[in-house]
């Protein structure tokens, strides 16, 4: 276990140049049944699951099923479950889409996402790696201005738990040369114009090469949902979902 946070950081610059397979292979031998993947089934979540089946076969694999996925989405999941026989745990806000229309009003997130993220995503999260050591994420630093700083490893001041991106250093076109290669499936939205899915309240098609993370969120501000990146929303009255 990394107890420091100069630990942390030593770790950080020691794997700077190291492939995903040998990040996954040291993350694994380090914590063991403590460690988890955390992926919404996009295409670097996908070779991530793909590398694991050669390394750790059995890492639970936590997705949030926020109540408003794509069926495509879904889809995917469920195939890729089934193909590597995965762990997987989908995690579920404590409020179903109808709770939350009745406490918050209809369509939060069309008046408050970060509300709306905070109730189906971050907190879930936060309380479904209550017990873990560690987790993977498939963040990339090409993704967004926010992720081009993204650590190998690093400490989630949410979590209190070392927090792993293997992929931090690839490249888009890197993934996807990794998932034709290996022939692995992938979510047919991308090929229609969404280069990042989320929420179908909340992610839209976009003309190409306007940007990894355009149509989420679009004509707004926010361009991540709180997980990655601190989303603070001042008015959220935690104790109500603590
Ligand atoms: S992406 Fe949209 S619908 Fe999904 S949790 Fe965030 S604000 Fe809510």
């Amino acid at each position: 276990m990394i107890s420091s946070l100069s630990k942390v950081n030593q770790l950080a610059q020691r794997f700077e140049t190291a492939s995903p397979q040998d990040i996954l292979s040291w993350a694994s031998e380090t914590y063991g049944e403590t460690l988890a993947i955390v992926t919404s089934f996009q295409i670097t979540g996908i070779a991530a699951l793909h590398m694991l089946q050669h390394i750790a076969t059995k890492t639970p694999v936590l997705t949030l099923d926020t109540g408003f996925l794509f069926p495509e989405t879904i889809e995917l999941m469920n195939e890729l479950e089934a193909r590597f026989d995965l762990r997987l745990e989908r995690i579920k806000p404590r409020q179903s889409p109808r709770q939350q229309a009745r406490d918050y009003g209809d369509r939060l997130w069309e008046r408050n996402p970060d509300r709306c993220c905070h109730i189906r995503k971050t907190i879930p999260l936060r309380d479904a790696l209550t017990g873990y050591g560690a987790w993977i994420a498939g963040l990339r630093r090409d993704q967004a201005p926010s992720r081009a700083n993204t650590p190998v490893v690093s400490r989630d001041s949410r979590t209190g738990l070392v927090k792993i991106a293997p992929f931090a250093n690839w490249t888009e076109d890197m993934v996807w040369s990794y998932i034709r290669a290996h022939d692995l499936p992938h979510n047919p939205l991308h090929d229609i114009g969404y280069p990042s899915i989320g929420c179908w309240t909340c992610t839209k098609a976009v003309a190409p090469a306007t940007g990894k993370r355009a149509g989420r969120w679009s004509n707004r501000a926010k361009s991540e949902c709180g997980i990655h990146i601190e989303v603070v929303d001042e008015g959220f009255k935690v104790a109500q979902h603590a």
